[in-house]
């Protein structure tokens, strides 16, 4: 059973026809659109259905390492476990990027026994969100081009658009073009860049609008960039609002697929958490909320992340903070924290273990100071000793925190019923939401206090760029949006080889990118790119087709 794929798994189950999964949670064969037979998209508005509770479980972890984590085969096990106790559960997950795909990380729809399916579907162009979402982003950046060749009576700088095209692949060529080459009616020249799709305003813009006029009202408040005289110049006035949203008006709306063991799963929206805002849409996070008691969904990569900008971008337009956060550690990822090399994993090292448990224990606490309480998920590998998962189980209870060993990838929601009933009760604990800043405090403090109180560091250096906007930013009354931070994944800092809890060091902020759409200002630190490259072998030469249609590789 250990020697099969995730593809192979998948590719065996026998999924149920989506209708039977949408009426699991009281939707009707008439509030959905099928994709075929296993994907819909769920139309809007949603109603709400007969219910008890409203329960939201954010599933989060540690940073990152090479060894995997394995969030999303936690969160795909853990809502099979709910169904497996009988409760009325859904999932909400983020849309695969193909930049990962077909890059390092292979899929992202969980792994072994604890997955979503039809998985080759979802990896690939599922229900076309991510197509629409380049098409009009795209849109938008050939009308921004058209304005200035037909005269630019908005007065646009070229030098200053801050649209750039994008497309969902990583493409580290096209990071900076230049356009408009040729001569006098190809357009005029200047340069330009591609970001990858998941990393686009409108990703954002999709992913926190409330429903269709909250969608158009975000696309006609983006930015494209300043005037001869620096003003921004918004969507609204090119005046191609509504021509940008119809490009969205399926993308819109929530995808429903299911797990292995056919519990209801919602896979919508899809933004990078280190570029981005990292969480599903609030319309994916919020039908689940009205259709199901307990919602259990992931925000990306480290707590440092996708949980704060979860909590303090997503939660205030969700108007519904985390009832629990789970953290998902692995034995061999802390091992790694500790030191220890990829190579080497497999050998029980109890040393490096509790040298490595710094980062988790910097994530637990703060996750805490959200005053939101915490169970920690150990997500079982064949090559874990019971030494390791008893010393790590300790580590955590003399910290004061439960952490419970889900064996998800191996058994399915059957390795995870402890959790589960450890989490439905600690869902039932009462507590006041304490958000890390207010939308009062300056963008300067916002960034300082995620600096200071979330990643550890000491202090924050603003390059000269930096600085011009956080004045410029002030006098267009720009100061009460949150920061949606760009850092390296792989480290509390900005700097991805400083791993465990490093202390004592610098955040390096750049440059900002303000996002008037999404509501939120990007702060880039450290050198972190959003339009990532492939590695020097990707995932893509692993994978093929055969002449019977058969798709193998996705991992
Ligand atoms: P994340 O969401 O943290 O990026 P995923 O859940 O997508 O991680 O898992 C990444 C990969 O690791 C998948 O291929 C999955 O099959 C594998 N994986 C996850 N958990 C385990 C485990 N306990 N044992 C073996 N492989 C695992």
């Amino acid at each position: 059973m250990f020697s099969l794929k995730d593809i192979e798994i998948a590719q065996q189950a026998e999924m149920r026809n989506i209708k039977e999964v949408a009426e699991k949670v009281g939707l009707k064969p008439s509030d959905i659109e099928q994709y075929g037979d296993f994907k819909a998209k769920i139309k809007l508005p949603i109603k709400k259905s007969t219910k008890t509770k409203e329960k939201l479980i954010l599933v989060t972890a540690i940073n990152p390492t090479p060894a995997g984590e394995g969030k999303s085969t936690v969160t795909v096990g853990l809502g099979d476990a709910f169904s497996l106790l009988d409760k009325k559960v859904m999932i909400a997950l983020r849309e695969p990027s193909l930049g990962p795909v077909m890059g390092m990380k292979g899929g992202a729809t969980g792994g072994g026994y604890s997955q979503v399916v039809p998985m080759e579907d979802i990896n690939l162009h599922f229900t076309g969100d991510m197509h629409a979402l380049t098409t009009a982003n795209n849109t938008l950046a050939a009308l921004i081009d058209n304005h200035i060749y037909q005269g630019n009576s908005l007065d646009i700088d070229q030098r200053r658009i801050i649209w750039k095209r994008v497309l969902d692949i990583n493409d580290r060529a096209l990071r900076h073009v230049v356009i408009g080459l040729g001569g006098i009616s190809q357009g005029i020249p200047r340069e330009d860049g591609f970001d990858i799709t998941v990393a686009s305003e409108l990703m954002a813009v999709l992913c926190l609008a409330q429903n269709v006029a909250d969608l158009k009202r975000r696309i006609g408040n983006i930015v494209i960039g300043y005037t001869t005289k620096r003003k921004p110049v918004t969507v609204d006035q090119l005046g191609v609002t509504g021509a940008i949203a119809l490009l969205l008006k399926d993308a819109i709306k929530p995808n429903l697929v299911q797990t292995l063991a056919h519990t209801p799963a919602i896979i919508h929206g899809g933004p990078f958490a280190n570029i981005a805002h990292g969480c599903n849409s609030v319309l994916a996070t919020q039908t689940a909320l009205k259709l199901a008691d307990y919602t259990i969904t992931e925000a990306g990569f480290g707590a440092d992340l996708g949980a704060e900008k979860f909590l303090d971008i997503k939660t205030p337009v969700l108007g519904k903070s985390p009832d629990t956060i789970v953290i998902v550690a692995t034995v061999r990822a802390l091992k790694m924290h500790g030191g220890v090399k990829k190579e080497d994993l497999k050998q029980e090292n109890v040393e490096a273990l509790k040298n490595g448990y710094v980062n988790l224990s910097r994530h637990i606490n703060n996750m805490k100071q959200y005053n939101v309480p915490v169970v920690v998920a150990i997500n079982q590998f064949v090559s874990d000793t019971e030494t390791e998962l008893q010393c790590l189980q300790k580590l955590c209870a003399d910290e004061g925190t439960k952490a419970i060993v889900a064996n998800v990838w191996a058994k399915g929601g059957a390795g995870a019923l402890e959790l589960a009933k450890e989490v439905v009760n600690s869902c039932e604990q009462v507590s006041e939401f304490a958000p890390l800043y207010s939308a009062e405090d300056e963008i300067k403090v916002k960034v300082e206090k995620i600096v200071t109180k979330i990643y550890g560091g000491t202090k924050v250096e603003y390059g000269t760029k930096a600085k011009r906007q956080l004045k410029q930013f002030a006098e267009l009354g720009w100061n009460h949006l949150p920061v949606c931070m760009a850092k390296t994944q792989y480290s509390l800092s900005d700097d991805a080889k400083k791993l465990g809890a490093p202390t004592d060091f610098t955040i390096h902020v750049r440059e900002f990118v303000p996002k008037l759409g999404a509501q939120f200002i990007v702060a880039l630190t450290g050198n972190v790119l959003t339009m990532p490259g492939l590695p020097k072998i990707p995932a893509a030469n692993g994978m093929d087709l055969s002449d019977e249609g058969k798709i193998s590789g996705l991992y």
